[in-house]
């Protein structure tokens, strides 16, 4: 039994692949097909985010994708017990929809996804999203300068696309052999099956990550017997979660700017940690003294302690908070094996060690496709090249938002845009900045369609290569943060504030600009302007 990516978009796409002819490589019909001015692809914080800003620029033209059937992405999706944020809510959240009714310092998953839920209705959002409808491929064609996009639900044309698709939304299994013929039952934690109860069960939970350190706690107390595999134990700091108590809410209400001033705070004190990751200031080590403090407080026993205490420097890998994760594992019912997983049997485990666990149910906690994502293949730019083509060596946009080759394309979350260490909403919020000045600048310009020139990618590239080889992302630990060539792909080298600042406005001489009267059939370098 092997439930656990019933609903993903994996096997779609790979149905699609075996395909002969995909609907797009035939010419569509152009008198049939929807035609709008903006795709979105994702309706989670970025898709979101994208869709209210353009409707309170006043662009209507616009159709988000979405292969669910609900708005939220990453907040749809994981559902497991005690999933929430680890950016406190009042900075986790939109800059233009405060909420003053969070209910803890961290809110959980439900409360985030309702936010979500909450801004799509506020914004009238619902109605341009096309439900249920993955995105299977999406070509840049050269006569009518659009993207021709194909989805489940049939096909489209789009002036401009934007990919809001998520860097955390694939579920990633671990390749362990054997793990296709286990008999009991194995699931994800982004696809928590709640059907199945744990009552009493033998679980093996696989992985010691971010979402595992929030969900052992929940299950603990329930379950049989717990054995968490861990590989690399995490650097955990304490949480201090707090509920946010009801005169606070009812002040965040009446008098926002309080809000502003506690969203402001939390910012600037997440924004130090950079000086650690980035600059590898004493801040690390200072860090690094309050998680040892942290679990032999938490810990007593001193064999335990020794598997839990890492041994790379704090932050090379994302650093977690939780108070209750230690004091679970202490439980009689818990063990933490550190031996690999040799093989999965049909009803147990086998470690290095040659020792049999015997299990019924397998969790895992082994996160998601980050650099190996599969839309790059399904995404053809300039003579039909994939984006997986261009990025084999490593995938790079500008601002992690535009890639030479591509016209008209957008990421949000794109390369180099994630973080260690601040709000990824603070993020999106600054990409969606830049692609709405853009469009203003296509519109006063009078502009079809723009490209980033290579030559302007490569140097921001090198840039952020050559700024990454100082940070503490490079000392030697294996992280989901390194794409198979060990390139730090993913995150972003520097204050978040810069990012901010160099994303506030489009710099059209950073681009080729193709005027909106060129006729069709001249070929596309004829056709290019540059300004
Ligand atoms: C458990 C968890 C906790 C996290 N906590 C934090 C936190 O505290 N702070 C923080 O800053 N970040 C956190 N993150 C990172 C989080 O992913 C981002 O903050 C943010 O939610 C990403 O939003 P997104 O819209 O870019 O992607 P997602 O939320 O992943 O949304 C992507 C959407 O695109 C859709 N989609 C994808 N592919 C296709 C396709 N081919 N066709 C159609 N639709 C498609 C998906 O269905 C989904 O709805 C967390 C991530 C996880 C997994």
């Amino acid at each position: 039994m092997f439930p656990v990516f019933a609903s993903s978009g994996r096997k779609t796409l790979s149905n699609v692949q075996q395909r002969t002819t995909l609907p797009s490589e035939s010419s569509i019909d152009d008198q049939r097909v929807r035609h709008v001015r903006i795709a979105i692809l994702g309706s989670g914080f970025s898709g979101l985010g994208m869709a209210i800003r353009l409707k309170q620029q006043g662009q209507e033209d616009f159709v988000v994708i979405e292969r669910a059937s609900d708005i939220g992405g990453t907040w749809r999706d994981n559902t497991y017990p005690g999933c929430a944020c680890d950016i406190p809510s009042h900075l986790y959240s939109f800059s233009f929809a405060l909420n003053p009714h969070w209910s803890r310092s961290y809110s959980p998953q439900r409360e985030i996804w309702d936010y979500l839920r909450h801004c799509a209705e506020r914004f009238g959002i619902l109605p341009h999203i096309q439900w249920n409808s993955e995105l299977l491929e999406a070509s840049w064609n050269e006569d009518d300068q659009c993207w021709h996009i194909t989805t489940t639900q049939g096909q489209l044309i789009a002036d401009i696309l934007i990919l809001g698709n998520g860097p955390l939304s694939e579920p990633s299994l671990p390749p362990i052999p054997g793990i296709e013929r286990f008999e009991g039952v194995l699931f994800h934690s982004a696809r928590w099956n709640h059907d199945y109860d744990l009552t009493g069960k033998r679980v093996a939970v696989i992985g010691a990550g971010a979402s595992a350190i929030q969900f052992v706690p929940q299950i603990q107390p329930r379950v049989g017997h717990l054995s968490l595999f861990q590989r690399t134990p995490p650097w955990i700091l304490p949480r201090h979660d707090h509920p946010i108590p009801s005169w606070q809410r009812a002040m965040f209400r009446i008098l926002p700017i309080t809000q502003r001033f506690v969203r402001t705070r939390i910012y600037w004190r997440n924004e130090l940690t950079a000086l650690g990751l980035v600059y590898r200031s004493s801040i690390i080590e200072k860090g690094m003294q309050l998680a040892r403090r942290h679990l032999a407080e938490q810990v007593p026993d001193p064999e335990l302690r020794a598997k839990l205490t890492p041994h790379y420097v704090m932050g090379c890998k994302r650093i977690l908070l939780s108070d209750d994760f230690y004091p679970a594992l202490t439980q009689p019912n818990v063990e933490v094996i550190t031996n690999r997983i040799r093989e999965v049997r049909a009803n147990s485990i086998v470690t290095e060690d040659g020792r049999e666990h015997e299990i019924d149910t397998i969790i895992c906690g082994t996160g998601f496709h980050v650099t190996d994502t599969q839309l790059p293949q399904y995404v053809h730019g300039h003579g039909g090249r994939s984006l997986a083509d261009v990025w084999r060596a490593g995938s790079c946009a500008y601002f992690g938002t535009t890639v030479a080759g591509f016209p008209n394309l957008f990421f949000l979350i794109g390369p180099n845009t994630g973080l260690g260490h601040n709000s990824m909403v603070f993020m999106i919020e600054s990409q969606i900045t830049y692609i709405l000045d853009c469009l203003r600048t296509m519109k006063r310009r009078n502009v079809r369609a723009v490209e980033v020139r290579p030559k302007i990618q490569e140097a921001f590239n090198t840039e952020m290569q050559q700024r990454m080889k100082r940070t503490v992302w490079a000392s030697g630990c294996v992280s989901w943060y390194l794409d198979a060539n060990g390139r730090n792909t993913t995150l972003w080298p520097g204050f978040t504030f810069e990012f901010r600042r160099r994303t506030h406005h489009f710099d059209p001489q950073h681009y080729d600009l193709l005027p909106q009267q060129a006729p069709a059939h001249v070929g596309k370098t004829e056709r290019r302007t540059s300004v």
